[in-house]
């Protein structure tokens, strides 16, 4: 008598319970000689004889109340002619994930919720770029730097309190615990809970014919997720290459503060780092292309920080040409041309912060033939798919916005499409943006101009933070609120904060985006006092009263 196993996902188990009335559904079914069901795994392992058919053992499942799927093995071999992805209609393919950050462990985990197994390749450290190198590092140093520059302020001059010399070491050694810990609880120990998620440490390379190796062993898979992520990018200035710099996680990683640090660009990581330093001691000099910090913000939000970083210390200098970088036994020499002025900038370090680009060279996409955008990136449609429609990809692999939420969202996206066929539209309208700098900027939606170029009939109101009670009792009233509106449908399009907690104010606006809310429900709504969240509803009145008259009692 011919012989088989079938191995299923089953979805909607709550207890073991559940297995056990899976189990004997599908004992039930003709043919099958013995049904194994785990709750922990979410899987049912029946041996059959011919007769029960794989539909037959889903309908058992689904008859008594639960939902599967049946799971393809993951072939792995080395010979060249099996090589052929393999995908069979009705069933879950297998899964492999190339690249084991927020975007690789977003597309496992969803694949393997969907029944599919999963094999998650990681070449570096697993994580990624936003635990080891990126948002968690950045902002625990950041946040401690803040609290030394508070120390050493003098807003309340009642409880003004001495600023001690910082402990960098004892600094950089708290980073770096709290790294390895989030490490550990979020990526490894989250690993471990899936069984169906195999991870394979090594550098994957992808053939022709989309099977995977790594460390000599070959995969195929119905599926291919490319998540591998990006790598910091400096622009071609002369002498740069030769000089050596700074990227990012070098720059995280110091061992001492230095004495002076030139940072080339003036986006979000190049101004963070910045002010992270600056306030430990080092002098600084910004050095920007464009006319503006920040500028893809708002117009208004460059200007203003740039006063703020001055005000610490900071030089900033604005429409910065670099002509060449020098770098001799005392360190760098940085000339440019700013505003037409030839200039020098001498510092003991140089940290270029000038973008990064899709890591998507040196591991066979090429020969796949998956294209590629100008930038590197790799191009997808709107459900993340690329040329090769077996072949998806998420995360900063497919370039601009570079965010771990947009990564995150991004692959767990991918792994639905690629096992439920195309059913979701990758969306990224209303999504908000940080720069950790403080004062922080926050903002989603349309600048000004944007809306502008748009042909909207807009309106706008900006309320400076010194309007706001919260602020004032904070003694902290740096920055503004701007608000965009389409003046015909009297809905918000777009807002801009600059405030030492823009970060956290900005999700109001996310929602009323998202949901259409108008600007008199905004300014209708309860917003405790005194919070910085009540700035938004006092914007939104801007709108039609004279800020000069909003009375803290005015509702
Ligand atoms: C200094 C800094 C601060 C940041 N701060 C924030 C922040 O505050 N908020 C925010 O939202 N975002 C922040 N970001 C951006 C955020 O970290 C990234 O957008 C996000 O981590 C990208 O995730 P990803 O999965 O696409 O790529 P990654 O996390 O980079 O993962 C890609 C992985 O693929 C692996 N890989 C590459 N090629 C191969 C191969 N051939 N084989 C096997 N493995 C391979 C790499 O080793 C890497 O682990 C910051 C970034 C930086 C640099």
């Amino acid at each position: 008598m011919e012989k088989d196993t079938v191995e299923l996902a089953v979805e909607g188990m709550t207890c073991d319970h559940c297995a056990v009335t899976i189990q004997h559904a599908l004992a039930a079914v003709a043919g099958v000689e013995r049904a194994d069901v785990s709750f922990p795994e979410r899987r049912a392992h029946i041996s059959t004889t011919k007769g029960a058919t794989p539909e037959a053992l889903v309908r058992a499942v689904e008859t008594a109340g639960y939902r599967a799927s049946v799971i393809e093995p993951l072939a792995s071999h080395t010979t060249p002619s099996q090589r052929a992805p393999h995908v069979s209609s009705g069933r879950k393919p297998d899964v492999v994930v190339l690249g084991g950050g927020s975007a690789g462990f977003a597309a496992s985990i969803r694949a393997a919720e969907l029944g599919a197994r999963v094999t998650l390749i990681e070449g570096g450290t697993l994580g990624g770029t936003c635990v080891n190198v990126g948002c968690v590092p950045s902002k625990t140093l950041i946040r401690a730097a803040e609290v030394q520059h508070r120390a050493a302020s003098h807003a309340f001059d009642g409880v003004r309190t001495a600023a001690q010399t910082p402990d960098f070491p004892k600094v950089m050694a708290q980073k770096d615990a709290l790294v390895n810990a989030l490490r550990q609880e979020k990526y490894w120990d989250v690993l471990a809970a899936y069984s169906n998620i195999t991870l394979r440490e090594g550098h994957g390379l992808v053939s022709r014919d989309l099977a995977i190796s790594v460390n000599g062993e070959v995969l195929t898979a119905g599926r291919l997720i490319v998540t591998t992520g990006a790598a910091p990018w400096a622009p071609p200035i002369a002498g740069l290459a030769e000089a050596g710099y700074l990227t990012s996680t070098e720059a995280l990683a110091l061992t001492k503060p230095p004495a002076s640090m030139i940072v080339i660009g003036g986006s979000a990581v190049g101004l963070e780092i910045a002010q992270l330093y600056a306030r430990l001691g080092t002098r600084v000099t910004v050095l920007e292309a464009m006319r503006t910090l920040v500028p893809a913000e708002d117009a208004d939000v460059g200007a203003d920080l740039a006063g703020y970083l001055r005000d610490e210390g900071i030089e900033v200098r604005a429409g910065a040409s670099i002509k060449c970088v020098t770098r001799d036994g005392t360190g760098y020499t940085v000339d440019a041309t700013t505003d037409g002025r030839a200039e020098t900038f001498k510092s003991e370090q140089l940290l270029v912060a000038t973008g990064r680009r899709a890591n998507t060279r040196g591991f066979g996409l090429d020969d796949a033939g998956i294209e590629l955008g100008p930038k590197g990136e790799i191009r997808v449609n709107e459900h993340l798919q690329t040329s090769r429609p077996e072949v998806y990809a998420a995360g900063d692999v497919i370039g601009d916005p570079m965010f771990v939420y947009v990564a995150a969202y991004g692959g767990h996206l991918a792994a639905d499409n690629a096992l439920n066929g195309n059913s979701r539209r990758y969306d990224l309208s209303a999504l908000p943006r940080v720069t950790f700098t403080d004062p922080q900027v926050a903002s989603v939606g349309l600048t000004e101009q944007e809306a502008r170029n748009k042909g909207i009939d807009l309106a706008t109101s900006k309320l400076p933070l010194s309007y706001v009670p919260r602020a004032l009792a904070a003694r902290e009233t740096r920055g503004f609120i701007k608000l965009v509106a389409d003046r015909r449908t009297n809905r918000l399009v777009g807002a801009h904060i600059l405030a030492t907690e823009a970060g956290e104010m900005i999700q109001e606006p996310t929602l009323a985006i998202k949901y259409g809310i108008g600007i008199d429900d905004l300014a209708a709504a309860f917003h405790p006092y005194l919070t910085l969240a009540e700035g938004i509803k006092l914007a939104a009145q801007t709108f039609t009263k004279d800020v000069k008259k909003l009375s803290c009692c005015a509702a």
